[in-house]
């Protein structure tokens, strides 16, 4: 199988005839052959929004139509979620009931913008007070244009669904660009999406890497804004790029999220949402609580049970029943993995378990759950996202300190805390720097609630009515209220 591009309505082949093999984690087979775009893709997708944009196709339309479209996408990844499910799992190594969360959590939020989008509709034109009883003054809300949204590999679908959602629902064209490392899902979502009747040009959907897809992207004069997910590294690169036109960007980046556990907390439950935390998709989560500071008297206990349910954690292929660790999603992001195990030998901390390959699976990228103990603060592991399945843990004693750890960071997309005294836990996360906060858990994600970083962790939010808003300008509409002479210039007027 080639996959193809989608471009103002049509399957096509890349310009340049190229493709890139898709690789199964677990067996480091190719599946696929995935369309490799260039500059020449990216114009003529670009161009194709643009036109679709002004044309007013899709954005002059009402509401409760595009929120009808809306849930007809919604309803078509629900049809065929466990075929989407087995394509996320194939392609990028997590177990399947995993990917069958992302791909119900998918539809839902088409679901959720379609809602919103007719709710505003309804909502009454916005006017304000000028203090000025000649003039009227009104705000309006229009859709921000053509939007390039360039998203990471964690949840290939998901992550292009929280913005290719809200910007449809707004009224947006869109041109988006996977990762190069899963982007199959989102070749099916082009499918869907087409058969629910979204006009020509309105979405497009470009695979390609990102210095050859990507970066084009990210400099086309004729894109409004840019939306993207992933690296620190590459946000960078995408917020320089857009400078030049002074586009708005929104960036969702890195975390290196701390977990903060007093020594009130029921011990099992801790350990649960430790686990969960930094082992659900084995780790390569924005979000993943993977620095866990833990009160004095409760660090070696919850350490020593800690250690016991990791080693009952079943790896193996994401699609074999009761795995719960599925294979790192690429031999590249295995091997960065295992550069920054084999360098953490050396700076003081205490391997627990894991470390490196799990015993007797010698094929597919498979990495054992890994613990840190004692692990000091200016260590790499405790400072640099690893983005895989290891956590660093090391004691606190009193609260400051705590809050002091937890935010001795250049990130600042998540945190945790954990406390029967809910009271401590308001405080505490009152004083942490990061976007999202968890009580007495780690990781849940809501449609509903905004979610975005402080920090290098980005700028912006996606999800909920912030997600929304993410994809509107303002425009400010006043009016001379008088039928009268101003009277600056030429005299006897009211000015
Ligand atoms: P990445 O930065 O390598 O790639 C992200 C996307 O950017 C890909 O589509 C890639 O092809 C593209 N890209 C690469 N170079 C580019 C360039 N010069 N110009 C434009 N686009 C370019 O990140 P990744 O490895 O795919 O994803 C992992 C990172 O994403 C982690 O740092 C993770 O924390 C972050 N992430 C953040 C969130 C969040 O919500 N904050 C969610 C998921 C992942």
């Amino acid at each position: 199988m080639t996959t193809r591009l989608f471009i103002d309505g049509a399957f096509c082949a890349p310009v340049k005839g190229g493709s890139f093999a898709a690789i199964d984690p677990a067996t480091e087979q190719e599946f696929a052959q995935v369309a490799a775009a260039t500059g020449e893709d990216v114009h003529l997708a670009v161009r194709a929004a643009r036109r679709s944009f002004d044309a007013g196709v899709w954005a002059d339309l009402p509401a409760s139509d595009r929120a009808a479209t809306l849930r007809r996408i919604a309803e078509g990844i629900r049809a065929e979620t466990p075929a989407l499910a087995a394509i996320e799992t194939r392609d990028n190594g997590k177990p399947l009931p995993e990917a069958i969360w992302d791909i119900e959590d998918a539809a839902f939020v088409f679901d959720y913008y379609a809602d919103l989008a007719e709710a505003d509709a309804k909502a009454p034109l916005r006017t304000i007070d000028l203090g000025d009883d000649r003039f009227d003054g009104r705000v309006w809300r229009e859709p921000v244009g053509v939007v390039a949204a360039i998203t990471p590999w964690n949840f290939p679908m998901l992550m292009a669904v929280w913005k290719v959602a809200p910007a449809l629902a707004a009224g947006c064209s869109v041109v988006l660009k996977p990762s190069e490392l899963c982007a199959l899902s989102c070749h099916e979502l082009a499918r869907i999406i087409d058969a629910a009747g979204v006009p020509a040009g309105v979405f497009n959907l470009l695979t390609g890497d990102g210095p050859s897809a990507g970066a084009p992207l990210s400099e086309h004069p004729l894109v409004d804004k840019v939306a993207f997910t992933g690296s620190v590294a590459t946000g960078r690169r995408v917020m320089q790029a857009a400078s030049a036109g002074i586009r708005t960007v929104s960036l969702e980046l890195g975390g290196k999220s701390p977990f903060v556990i007093f020594d009130d907390a029921d011990i099992d439950r801790a350990v649960e949402w430790i686990l969960f935390g930094i082992f659900w998709n084995k780790g390569e989560v924005c979000s993943a609580t993977s620095r866990v500071l833990v009160q004095k008297a409760l660090y070696q206990p919850l350490l020593a049970r800690l250690k016991e349910a990791t080693e009952a954690i079943t790896i193996g292929p994401g699609d074999q029943d009761g795995i719960k660790l599925g294979p790192i999603v690429s031999k590249s992001q295995y091997d960065k993995i295992m550069g920054f195990l084999a360098r953490a030998q050396g700076n003081g901390a205490r391997l627990i378990t894991g470390g490196g390959r799990p015993h007797g699976m010698d094929t597919g990228y498979f990495i054992a759950p890994t613990i840190y103990a004692d692990v000091p603060p200016e260590a790499e592991i405790w400072r640099e996202e690893i983005f895989g399945p290891v956590v660093c843990l090391a004691p606190f004693e009193t609260e400051e300190e705590a809050i002091h750890l937890a935010n001795d960071s250049p990130f600042g997309l998540a945190a945790a805390v954990m406390s029967h005294d809910l009271d401590r836990c308001d405080r505490v996360a009152a004083k942490l720097r990061a976007g999202i906060i968890w009580i007495n858990c780690s990781q849940p994600t809501f449609t509903q609630a905004p979610w975005g970083g402080y920090k290098t962790s980005g700028i912006g939010r996606e999800l909920g009515r912030e997600g929304f808003d993410a994809y509107f300008e303002t425009k400010q509409v006043t009016r001379f209220a008088r039928d009268a002479d101003w009277g600056w210039y030429l005299g006897g007027g009211d000015a």
